[in-house]
């Protein structure tokens, strides 16, 4: 569904990717994991554009989208993401959060618009928060609103970069709940992440990353009992 093809990526001098090849199957949920500044996040903003790769060719579907003629967007709306830092709009409500771009956008109706909001708050346990604005909401229902929000567009896949990083640590548990109830639903996933216990029971894949480069990747039984590449090793120590 997603394939990424000698990816390199530069900000001025510095060449932050260095040849990134990886295929993600539709329905697959794939972790990325690796020290920071090795260039996750930089990597999943290639794959739905919001950088522009310098060279190398990300196909969705089989429509190369790093192409001048390809509608950004339209790119976007196919590929929901969630940020470390959720960016909810603090002057609206949480339905009016997740139906602005399902109405300015997609062209619902308010009234299907809402209707949907409603499941989607049901679905990551937030029902009751609906006419709440996210100020009253404490992070990891501020995250799961986050999510609700990218889920209304109807994406094909989603991406999150590190969305429990910024969370208090109880309330990490109910926004990697929510995950796994969508990875269950065979949502394809690509998510940078610390979570290593998550990682381990959820991904198909665990891809590590180190210094611009895809240095090993497996199951997560291959990358977490019996990593082969030194680095890996080496980071498992410090982080498990
Ligand atoms: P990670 O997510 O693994 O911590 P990043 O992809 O955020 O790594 O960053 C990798 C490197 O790219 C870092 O050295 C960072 O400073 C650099 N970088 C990331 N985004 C930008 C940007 N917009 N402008 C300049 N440098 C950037
Ligand atoms: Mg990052």
């Amino acid at each position: 569904m997603l394939r990424v093809k000698d990816l390199h990526k530069s900000f001025g001098d510095n060449e932050v990717l260095k040849g990134i090849d990886e295929n993600i199957e539709k329905g697959e949920v794939v972790c990325v994991i690796g020290p920071s500044g090795s260039g996750k996040s930089t990597f999943l903003r290639c794959l739905n554009l919001l950088e522009e790769p310098t060279s190398g060719e990300v196909y969705l579907d089989d429509e190369k989208i790093n192409d001048p003629n390809v509608d950004i967007n339209k790119v976007r709306q196919r590929l929901g993401m969630v940020f470390q830092n959720f960016n909810l709009f603090p002057h609206k409500t949480v339905t009016e959060n997740i139906t602005m771009a399902p109405i300015n956008v997609l062209k619902m109706s308010q009234a299907d618009a809402v209707k949907r909001a409603h499941e989607l708050l049901e679905m990551v346990g937030l029902a009751d928060k609906a006419d709440e604005y996210p100020k009253s909401l404490s992070g990891g229902q501020q995250q799961r609103v986050a999510i609700a929000r990218a889920l209304a567009m109807e994406p094909e896949a989603m991406l999150f970069d590190e969305p429990t990083s910024a969370l208090d640590p109880e309330m990490v548990g109910d926004v990697l709940e929510v995950m796994k109830n969508l990875a269950a639903e065979g949502m394809t996933m690509v998510i940078v992440t610390h979570e290593m216990g998550f990682a381990r029971e959820v991904a198909d894949r665990v891809v590590f990353m180190d210094g611009g480069y895809l240095v090993e990747e497996g199951t997560p039984e291959e990358i977490f009992d019996n990593p082969k590449e030194e680095r890996v090793k080496d980071f498992l120590s410090k982080v498990l």
